[in-house]
């Protein structure tokens, strides 16, 4: 054992329990064991690639797009206002927020429920990442055997040179990537340059040190340890699946007994199954399983055993599809693709379709008719009610408007719901810059005898200069008190 393995502590079993010898020990730890993936190419794989490179593009280009001159997407925190193209959310606007964690969770429930962690296995940044940085450590230290006697040599020139070569381009992309993290946060081209004249804010150099270190420490370092012992997903995702859910499985009945044998032997004479044990579906797994053994909660559903085992299939001569996506029913009645694809469209998972069509149309529809002015009115406490000159009763009140719009506009505002109500000094129209808030007191006026005393419903009303239909009704009280 070296210096850095922890010992494992050991406990024994009770003398009484049935299997096993009572001298045997369980460790309470597990010692991982490194895992050193070998590459696979074909169709699942080639997804996989296709989706790191769609989803890196997206998170790395998508803050240096430009629109109306500012940043296209930038979640302006100390200005609470959130860019995205050509849409501004204010904090007002959170129901967006809370629409699109529906959105999401909906999603998570349809896609696990027709074919498991499809999330896991192609989307999900632990997954994206290792599989980069796994990309970059075979391109420096080479196939898995390589990696493999690399990291069991005795130190030497060589090692320490892939190893720093290694890690330097680990650091390098884990802290570009806390830069554009930050970047979503604050503009980004200003980040850069005054990160160049060592002008960074404190809060800014602490989530770029923090997420370069969560990325380099998570997909260099701990990589399936992530999934296996600290993503709450892997815990859970099983009250999503059904009998019908696609999952990776081991077809056991075509497979078994398994054995090496050329391929020249005809496997059924030999009471043989199409499994060859060759073991390219355990080495080629990410997080070191054997899905022969069954489906087990550290199977990320990445596909990559059955891009293995379809290309040992081929060299056999055998038909691909060992290993393949199958539910639990599919596998039991011997159904075959179309069959399988029938049982998508079950209740569940219409049902889910269903909600997600439902709350993503209505999200859709009411984001283009969102309306870009908004406002609060806020009754003076102050001063409850009163008389400016005789005969004349005055309600005071605080009114913020919000132009959300990326157009500057002028508004007129006036008051409703009381005989002679009208709006004192207050000029014509009321100008508001471009995605900003106006705050102003609001003095309301009425004749004294316009109506009982007492409290009494009114609607303030502000317009759009320049289009009607930009328009809000805010409700608030007017007070005239006893004579
Ligand atoms: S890759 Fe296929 S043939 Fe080889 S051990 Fe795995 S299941 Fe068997
Ligand atoms: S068992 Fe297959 S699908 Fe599951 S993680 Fe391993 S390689 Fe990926």
């Amino acid at each position: 054992m070296n210096a850095t393995e922890v010992k494992p502590i050991p406990i024994r079993k009770a003398a009484n329990v049935p299997s096993g010898d009572a001298d045997d020990e369980i460790g309470l730890y597990e010692i991982r064991k490194k895992i050193y993936p070998r590459s696979i190419t074909g169709r699942f794989a080639t997804w996989r690639v296709a989706l790191v490179i769609a989803t890196q593009v997206v998170f790395y280009g998508l803050p240096w797009l430009y629109w109306n001159d500012r940043q296209a997407v930038l979640f302006d925190l100390t200005a609470r206002k959130f860019y995205i193209f050509g849409l501004v959310f204010w904090p007002q606007d959170v129901i967006y927020l809370t629409v699109l964690l529906i959105l999401s969770a909906l999603s998570l429930f349809l896609f696990t429920a027709v074919a498991g962690r499809l999330w896991c296995g192609y989307a999900c940044p632990q997954t994206v990442y290792t599989e980069i940085f796994l990309w970059i450590e075979r391109k420096i230290e080479g196939e898995r055997q390589a990696r493999m006697r690399l990291d069991a040599a005795p130190p030497s020139l060589e090692k320490f040179v892939k190893k720093t070569l290694k890690h330097t381009a680990w650091i390098a992309l884990a802290v570009w990537t806390g830069y554009t993290f930050v970047g979503y946060f604050e503009p980004i081209r200003d980040l850069g340059a005054r990160a160049f004249q060592w002008d960074l804010g404190g809060w800014e150099v602490f989530w770029i040190v923090f997420y370069a270190l969560a990325t380099y420490g998570n997909a260099g370092w701990m990589r399936e340890q992530v999934c296996k012992y600290m993503c709450p997903y892997a815990r859970f995702q099983s009250v999503m699946f059904d009998h019908d859910t696609l999952v990776i499985a081991y077809d056991g009945e075509r497979g078994d007994p398994r054995g090496s044998r050329s391929r020249k032997v005809d496997a059924k004479a030999a009471g043989l199954g199409d499994c060859i044990d060759c073991s390219i579906c355990v080495q080629v797994c990410p997080t070191g399983i054997d899905i022969r053994k069954g489906l087990q909660y550290e199977c990320i559903g990445c596909a990559a055993c059955i891009d293995g085992c379809d290309q040992v299939m081929d060299k056999m001569g055998y038909p691909r599809g060992l290993i393949r996506y199958a539910s639990e029913n599919a596998l039991q009645q011997h159904a075959t693709g179309s069959a399988i694809w029938r049982r998508v469209f079950r209740p569940r998972t219409v049902l889910y379709a269903a909600i997600l069509l439902a709350v993503g149309t209505a999200a859709g529809v009411s984001l283009y008719l969102r309306n870009p002015l908004k406002m609060d009115v806020i009754r003076d406490r102050g001063a409850l009610s009163r008389e400016v000159r005789p005969g004349v009763m005055e309600n005071v009140y605080r009114v913020q408007i919000m132009n959300t719009d990326e157009k500057a506009r002028s508004f007129r505002l006036t008051a409703e719901g009381l005989p002679g109500l009208k709006v004192a000094d207050l000029p014509q129209t009321i100008d508001v810059g471009a995605a900003t808030t106006r705050l102003l007191p609001l003095r309301l006026q009425v004749p004294a005898d316009a109506a009982t005393p007492g409290p009494h419903r009114i609607e303030i009303v502000i317009e759009a200069v320049d289009d009607a239909s930009i328009s809000r009704r805010e409700k608030s009280t007017f007070i005239l008190p006893n004579p």
